[in-house]
């Protein structure tokens, strides 16, 4: 075995590791990953969701919850039914921005083999954005059954994105699919304006021979309910977007 490839971890009790992973930070990747484990959650699927964007934990904050004292606390942390774990559970952002690549490493290893996750259907893993050590370590250390890569329609996302693809087939992880995020706004005439360009996403799965998920609208409320600690697929059920994530989580 390469000396540099770390251990594969297993997670016999868990049926599917998806990764939810983007080139580029900002294009929703923690918004799909948190969403996505509350629509399948809603679909009857019991689900985890590993918030491994170190560097930018946005899980406590999605799903209203902050720092706790891990000498008293057992993790998994359940919220909305969900079995979340997070570094943001354990230091501030300003703390975690100066540990280093293996330190992180280390860390997203022990989520994985140090935490009782239990029985799952579904353990979602909100990767780091980009394509550099730590997303590698993961890829490589996590039984991942697949990969969902998240764009936005544009092509400087895209670049960025066929990024992520190439890494994931380097280290043959199979890419379930693409989804668009914020694909276009309807208005209150029901005209839907696609702002950040056109067809970025079915031209990603096109190139690379992978199934397109489908398009996520874009709608503040999204990003509202983000920041108040409810995703929007739990916060907006009857919303075009939460339809959308049924949608998405009937394909997965
Ligand atoms: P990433 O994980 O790729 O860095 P985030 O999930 O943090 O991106 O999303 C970036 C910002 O965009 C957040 O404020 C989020 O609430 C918002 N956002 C994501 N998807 C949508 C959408 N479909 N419509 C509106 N806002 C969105």
């Amino acid at each position: 075995m390469n000396p540099q490839m770390p251990q594969k971890l297993s997670l016999p009790g868990v049926k599917q590791v998806i990764a939810v992973a983007s080139g580029k930070g900002g294009v929703g990747k923690s918004t799909v990953a948190a969403n996505l484990a509350l629509a399948l959650h809603m679909s009857g699927h019991t689900v985890g969701l590993m918030d491994a964007d170190i560097y930018g934990p946005s899980v406590p904050i999605m799903f209203g919850l902050g720092t706790v004292n891990p000498q008293t606390t057992s993790f998994p942390l359940e919220k909305f039914g969900i079995r979340l774990m997070s570094m943001g559970f354990l230091v501030s952002p300003e703390q975690a921005v100066i540990w280093r690549g293996p330190k992180v490493a280390q860390a997203v290893q022990s989520f994985l083999g140090q935490i009782d996750w239990g029985q799952l259907d579904y353990l979602i893993i909100d990767l780091p954005p980009g394509t550099g050590d730590a997303q590698l370590t993961l890829s490589q250390s996590a039984p991942l059954t697949g990969a969902v890569i998240v764009t936005t329609p544009g092509e400087v996302s895209l670049i960025d994105a066929r990024k992520g693809v190439k890494m994931f087939g380097e280290v043959r992880v199979p890419i379930l699919g693409v989804v668009e995020n914020m694909s276009y706004f309807t208005d209150a005439t029901g005209a839907k304006t696609p702002i950040f360009g056109v067809g970025g996403g079915q031209k990603l799965a096109d190139e690379n021979h992978v199934p397109f998920l489908g398009e996520l609208p874009i709608d503040p409320r999204v990003a509202a309910c983000g920041d108040n600690g409810e995703p929007m697929v739990r916060k907006h059920p009857d919303s075009p977007v939460a339809k959308a994530y049924m949608t998405l989580a009937a394909t997965v």
